[in-house]
């Protein structure tokens, strides 16, 4: 997707504060951070959303390795933290580029706006 901001990124055309990269994977702060950690977890490829995320390897990469190192890495995985995926325009999708927020660092708030 050549106008996909988020692919962009991953190309490294775009700078971003990036904490995480590996091969299919990378991770980046938030431009716009919500809370002290705020790091956005996109797969490399482009994906639209988790509608689109049929490949259960990459899923279960990114769920099950990357976002617990980074919290981890982070400090935030004691005290807890939120993962949250928007999805489309309910969901508050700005960035048709699949990614999972994790927010850490202060309480939390529930339920979302
Ligand atoms: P969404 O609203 O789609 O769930 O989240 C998109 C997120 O991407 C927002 O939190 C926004 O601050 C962040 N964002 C948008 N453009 C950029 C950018 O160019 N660089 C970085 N690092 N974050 C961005
Ligand atoms: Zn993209």
């Amino acid at each position: 997707m050549s106008d996909c901001i988020f692919c962009k990124i991953a190309q490294k055309e775009i700078p971003s504060n990036i904490v995480y990269e590996d091969d299919t994977t990378i991770a980046f702060r938030d431009v716009e951070p919500q809370a002290p950690t705020h790091v956005l977890v996109i797969p490399k490829k482009h994906v639209k959303s988790v509608m689109e995320l049929s490949d259960k390897e990459l899923a279960a990469h990114i769920l099950t390795e990357v976002i617990p190192k980074i919290a981890k890495d982070e400090g935030i995985a004691e005290k807890g933290f939120r993962v949250v995926a928007n999805v489309g325009e309910d969901g508050g999708q700005t960035v048709p580029h699949l990614h999972f927020h994790i927010l850490g660092g202060r309480s939390m708030q529930w339920p979302p706006g």
